[in-house]
């Protein structure tokens, strides 16, 4: 496509600009879990409308846009009473829970450079922290030292952590909860262990530190994981998941400012204005942090609790469904929303393909480090008044996929993907092998157990590959 000569009539480029949805799933339906969480019209509008207010308005100096500088102190001062933070604990509003990690990391390396003299830092986490922390740490030249997990109950053993620890050790994570399995780590242990190495110790609440203190107050036994925790450093938490911001918003927490300080970025070393980013963007919109502080004040307490109760309540539903159907198993005992299932007799990735036949949007997620590939769901609130019938459907789905091969790869290419698998074939060859799992360039097929489980039987090293080339294709014109 090229610029157009001469502009368009308004009205003809958003028609056009609207049409390009068509392909999309229709996450309105309801049918949709995690990618959104939509807790109805009336929030959205009012989200919708604090972003365009302050569209246009630019963060990039805090002393020309004092609305934003204000908005953002609200905002970070309504999450630290959130997470049980005191008056020193300060934060950075930022543009997802990614930001906020990799923030966090950052604030954590050059912390153990200034005051610990560690030239060579690493951090620990469990395998089942957010990819965000192996992003980080390749960002960043960081070291990502990662520990397993217990397999019934999908957290790490402290003495995994404690092994782990060296003179290098700038920071440990535990999730509250996990993503993928939607358990909460040791967070009180974990935090004992940080004090007594001296380490800083990162809480990943990105899509449970909002949520759980709801949870609390409706009476769910919730472990401790904020700042009433001792040992605590710092939080990340997402305001665009369980706080229903549209996406753009999430904040990062820490003890104190001195620790802070090691995350902004200064320069006064070129031509130009001073630039100071208290964040990787540097000039960005005040739509995000407006329509944040407007949907926190919207909704209120007994909004967010109201729609806790309504998640807390199908989620249950759910892992009482899955329990009863005998191909299945839950993993891990789930503390919020999030829930993972496996399976000991059927090929899970058929269940994902026949529940995408009935409209259901569920993720699939491989096999790493001896946890059983599994489907994923992120329940939000749009999902609530569909939980009979999603359960309905995964029994149906269910006796769909006994009827399919464990393994949809065709047998010829068997030998060739253990050859791969084993790294005695380079992964160039790898066309083929894609080729018949449907993958096309970057056309995906609709059903896509084979490619599933063709990367679900590949090392992690070769997925990466694989995936990335698939990507550099689909993003090419
Ligand atoms: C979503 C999520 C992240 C990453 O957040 P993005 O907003 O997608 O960048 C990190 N950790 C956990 C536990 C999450 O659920």
């Amino acid at each position: 496509m090229k610029i157009p000569q001469q502009g368009l009539n308004a009205k003809d480029v958003m028609q056009e600009l609207n049409a390009h949805r068509e392909g999309d799933i229709k996450w309105r339906e309801g049918k949709t879990f995690s990618y959104i969480y939509d807790a109805g019209e009336e929030v959205e509008n009012v989200c919708k409308e604090a972003y365009l207010s302050f569209l246009s308005e630019s963060g990039l100096d805090p002393l020309s846009f004092r609305s934003l500088l204000q908005l953002e102190k609200d905002v970070s001062s309504m999450a630290k009473n959130h997470l049980g933070g005191d008056e020193n604990v300060v934060g950075s509003f930022s543009s997802g829970g990614t930001e906020s990690i990799i923030l966090a990391v950052k604030a954590a390396r050059d912390y153990a450079r200034a005051e610990k003299n560690i030239a060579q830092p690493e951090i620990i986490f469990p395998v089942t922290a957010h990819a965000a922390f192996h992003k980080a740490a390749h960002y960043l030249d960081v070291k990502a030292v990662v520990v397993p997990v217990n397999q019934d109950t999908c957290k790490p053993e402290l003495d995994a952590i404690r092994g782990a620890i060296n003179e290098n050790t700038v920071l440990i994570v535990g999730s509250a909860p996990s993503y993928a399995h939607g358990v909460i780590d040791p967070i009180r242990e974990m935090g004992a262990l940080a004090q007594e190495y001296n380490l800083l110790f990162h809480v990943d609440g990105c899509i449970g530190g909002f949520l759980l203190p709801y949870f609390r107050k409706l009476g769910v036994d919730v472990a401790d994981f904020d700042f009433s925790v001792p040992g605590v450093t710092s939080i990340s938490m997402d305001f665009h998941k369980y706080a229903y911001v549209v996406k753009g918003a999430s904040i990062v927490l820490y003890k104190n400012k001195n620790l802070r300080k090691y995350q902004f970025y200064a320069c006064a070393d070129w031509t130009g204005y001073p630039v100071v980013n208290p964040t990787v963007q540097s000039s960005k919109s005040g739509g995000p942090v407006a329509s944040t502080w407007a949907t926190l004040r919207f909704l209120g307490e007994d909004g967010y609790l109201d729609l806790a109760q309504k998640l807390h309540e199908a989620t249950q539903k759910f892992v009482a469904g899955v329990e009863k159907i005998d191909d299945l198993q839950v993993m891990g005992t789930p503390e919020m929303t999030l829930v993972a299932v496996k399976s000991n007799t059927i090929n899970i990735f058929h269940v994902v393909d026949e529940m995408k036949v009935r409209g259901w949007h569920i993720q699939a997620q491989l096999a790493v480090a001896g946890n059983k590939e599994n489907f994923h769901l992120t329940i939000q609130p749009s999902n609530v008044a569909l939980m009979d019938n999603m359960v309905r459907d995964l029994e149906e789905s269910v006796k769909a996929a006994k009827e399919l091969p464990l393994s949809p790869i065709p047998p010829q290419l068997q030998s060739a993907l253990m050859a791969v698998a084993s790294g005695s074939i380079a992964v160039d060859n790898l066309g083929a092998l894609l080729q018949s799992a449907g993958i096309d360039g970057d056309k995906l097929p609709e059903r896509t157990a084979t490619i599933n489980t063709l990367l679900n039987h590949l090392p992690c090293a070769i997925r990466n590959q694989v995936l990335l080339s698939f990507f550099n294709e689909l993003f090419s014109e």
